[in-house]
């Protein structure tokens, strides 16, 4: 399931196809995803030039010249490609329609956008760009990890009292938005603190320092999205899928990466997840 930086890296393979440039034919192949799609969907999206390409937690936004926004989630399967980009940076031959191509964008630059879900847990929806933020499901978000309101004082603030493991409370969406399972352990490795540590119980100090270990560790993953996306013209224009080495994750019973541990990484399940973690250094 894609988390934020490959979202991130989703965004900007997308942005030089799609920012400043026309739809010029939208073919929506089925009537819905997770949810049906908006009202004339196509109608709304031909013609409409993309002002602006952005991100909020996992969702993509496109900004549209008729003051509608489009959103797009990419659910747990669902894949954009980007082909015939006249900058060069994605394969130049559209690939043969495939099966489960449920939305595909002709840009007047040349560039085809195609969403592939399979499994069609993503989601589209065409919003008011002006109160976009009040959508349903952006309303419920909390600051962004990477930007100015995720703080110190802001976590601090949200993890007192709170009786519920650490674990699950950096998974809260109102808390921080766009965490995941993956980075989640991450930072908790990096961190020292045990995943099943109640939120409420570790001292502040420890607390504010999560903050830039978190922003570290989703800004090291979008980083290694960005060396995936200028392999691209080698690739096949899929965009958000790209190697990246964990600490923790997947690592159950190999050998603790901190230097001078000597412990083992374990995996616990919490509330269905696993936990993968050192039991040794994080306490
Ligand atoms: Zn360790």
């Amino acid at each position: 399931m894609p988390e934020l930086p490959e979202v991130e890296t989703v965004r900007r393979g997308l942005s030089p196809a799609m920012e400043g440039a026309v739809i010029k034919k939208a073919a929506v192949n089925r009537p819905d995803l997770r949810w049906p799609f908006p009202e004339r969907m196509a109608e709304r999206l031909t013609g409409r030039c993309v002002t602006a390409l952005r991100r909020r937690s996992k969702y993509i936004l496109a900004d549209l010249d008729s003051g509608e926004t489009l959103l797009v989630h990419l659910g747990m399967s669902g894949r954009m490609t980007v082909s015939g980009d006249p900058l060069g940076r994605f394969v130049h031959d559209h690939p043969k329609a495939q099966k489960h191509d449920h939305v595909v964008f002709d840009m007047d630059n040349g560039a085809r956008i195609t969403f592939n879900d399979p499994r069609r847990f993503g989601a589209m929806d065409l919003l008011e760009t002006a109160t976009a933020d009040q959508h349903k499901l952006l309303a419920v978000l909390g600051p962004e990890p990477l930007g100015n309101s995720f703080h110190e004082e802001h976590l601090i603030a949200a993890f007192s009292g709170r009786n519920t493991p650490v674990k699950s409370a950096l998974l809260d969406q109102g808390i921080i938005a766009g965490l995941g399972n993956i980075y989640v352990c991450e930072a908790l490795f990096r961190a020292g603190i045990s995943p099943k540590r109640k939120a409420g119980q570790i001292a502040a100090p420890r607390v504010g320092a999560l903050v830039p270990i978190i922003k570290d560790v989703l800004t090291d993953a979008i980083k290694a999205g960005g060396s995936s996306l200028r392999d691209f013209r080698q690739a096949d224009g899929e965009l958000g899928y790209f190697q990246h080495s964990f600490d923790v994750y997947g690592r159950e019973g190999e050998a603790c990466r901190r230097a001078g541990c000597g412990g083992t990484v374990g995996r616990i399940t919490q509330s269905g997840r696993s936990s993968f973690y050192c039991g040794k250094c994080q306490r």
